[in-house]
C-alpha cells in the first residue's frame, strides 16, 4: 500500500512528535530502555526515569554488572517490576552471549528475555533499518481501526492476521529507506490522533482508507473480550518505626506482586498482624485509612498500621520474606513499591 505509506511519513514529518530523548535515538540500548518503560507507563513519567537510569547505566555492560536491589530501586515507581529483571536478565544473556552487542535483526533480538516480538520489530527498524512491522497497543488500535478488523484480539489468530495487515501496511520500494520514521509515525498516530477515545479522525493522514471511520464506528474497534477476571485482595502491612526512625522491611520473594522489592511485612489479615505482635504493642497499633491500589489483573487494599517500635527482637513476619531494620535515608534509596513511598513520604 504505497501511497497509505507515503500518506504516514508525510504525516509524522509535518505532525509527529519530536524532541522525546529517546526519538532520533539508533542506539539499540537506549531504543530497548525506552520501548520497555513505555510499555504500560505514559510518556510524560518515562522521561525522567529514562534520564535516571541512563546516568547510573550508561550502557548494557553498565546495567549487567548491577545488582537486581540497584535496577529494582531505580525502577520503583514505574510498577509491572517484571520488566525491570528482564531488563537486567536481557542485559547479562547481552553480555555473556553476544559481547555485550546487541544482535541486529528482530528474529534474533525477539530470543532475548522480555523481548516480544514488536519490541524486537522497534528495535529493529528503529537502529537497523529493517523492514518489519511492530504492533504496540497503540498500532494495534488504529490497524483495527483502519481495517475494520473486528475479531476478537484475545484470540491468537486473529492478532497474527492483524500482525500481517502491520505488514501490509509497511513502507515498499524506495520508501523501506524511511523504516524508522515510520516506525515513529505509526506511534504517534496511535499516541496523538488515533486514540482510545474520541479519535482525532479529522487531522488523521488515513482517514480516507479508514473502514472504522466510513462507518462511523472508530470507538468499536478493536475488539478484545477480556480473559481475565479482575480479582480483589486485601494486605495489612506492618510499618513497625524505631524511636530513632529506623523502619523495619522485607524483600518480597521474586514471585507475584513487587516482586524482589522491598516492602513492609504483608500479613493477609489483622488478626494475622496483630497475632505477631505482644498484648503491650497490640495496644499502641495505629491504624491509617485503607486506600486500593490497582493492578492489572486485581485491586489491592492496603491497610497500613504503624506501631513504635520499642521490642529488642524484630517483627514477626512471614519467613519467606527475610526482614532487616533501615534508616529513613537508606529506605529513600531501596525503592519501595510507589503507594507506600507516597504514604511513608519518602
Ligand atoms: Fe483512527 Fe480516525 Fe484515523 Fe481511523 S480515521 S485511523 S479511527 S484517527
Amino acid at each position: 500500500m504505497p501511497e497509505l505509506a507515503q500518506q504516514i511519513l508525510d504525516w509524522q514529518a509535518r505532525h509527529g512528535r519530536s524532541g522525546l530523548p529517546w526519538q532520533g535515538v539508533r542506539d539499540p540500548y537506549r531504543v530497548w530502555l525506552s520501548e520497555i518503560m513505555l510499555q504500560q507507563t505514559q510518556v510524560s513519567t518515562v522521561i525522567a526515569y529514562y534520564a535516571r537510569f541512563l546516568a547510573r547505566f550508561p550502557d548494557v555492560v553498565a546495567l549487567a554488572e548491577a545488582t537486581q536491589d540497584e535496577v529494582l530501586a531505580l525502577w520503583a515507581g514505574l510498577g509491572y517490576y517484571s520488566r525491570a529483571r528482564n531488563l537486567h536478565a536481557c542485559a547479562k544473556a547481552l553480555v555473556s552471549e553476544h559481547g555485550g552487542e546487541f544482535p541486529r535483526t528482530a528474529a534474533a533480538l525477539q530470543n532475548l528475555p522480555g523481548i516480544g516480538r514488536s519490541t524486537a520489530a522497534a528495535i529493529a527498524a528503529f537502529c537497523y533499518g529493517e523492514r518489519v512491522a511492530i504492533l504496540d497497543g497503540n498500532v494495534r488500535r488504529v490497524l483495527a481501526r483502519l481495517f475494520g478488523f473486528g475479531q476478537d484480539l484475545a484470540q491468537s489468530r486473529n492478532m497474527n492476521a492483524l500482525w500481517d495487515k502491520a505488514t501490509e501496511v509497511l513502507p515498499t520500494g524506495d520508501l523501506v529507506r524511511s523504516m524508522p520514521r515510520h516506525t515513529q509515525a505509526m506511534m504517534d498516530l496511535g499516541a496523538t490522533v488515533c486514540t482510545a477515545r474520541k479519535p482525532l479522525c479529522m487531522a488523521c493522514p488515513v482517514k480516507m482508507h479508514c473502514l472504522a471511520h466510513r462507518q462511523g464506528r472508530e470507538e468499536d474497534y478493536p475488539v478484545k473480550t477480556s480473559t481475565l477476571k479482575r480479582r480483589a485482595e486485601a494486605w495489612w502491612l506492618l510499618l513497625a518505626r524505631k524511636p530513632q526512625g529506623d523502619i523495619f522491611v522485607v524483600k518480597r520473594v521474586d514471585k507475584g506482586v513487587w516482586a524482589g522489592l522491598y516492602c513492609l511485612p504483608v500479613y493477609a489479615n489483622r488478626e494475622e498482624l496483630a497475632r505477631s505482635l505482644t498484648a503491650a504493642q497490640q495496644a499502641q497499633l495505629h491504624e491509617a485509612p485503607a486506600f486500593t491500589h490497582v493492578l492489572t489483573h486485581k485491586d489491592l487494599r492496603l491497610h497500613l498500621i504503624s506501631l513504635t517500635w520499642y521490642g529488642r527482637i524484630d517483627p514477626d513476619h512471614p519467613k519467606d520474606t527475610p526482614g532487616r531494620w533501615v534508616s529513613p535515608s537508606e529506605l529513600s534509596k531501596l525503592g519501595l513499591p510507589a503507594p507506600l513511598s507516597k504514604r511513608l513520604m519518602l
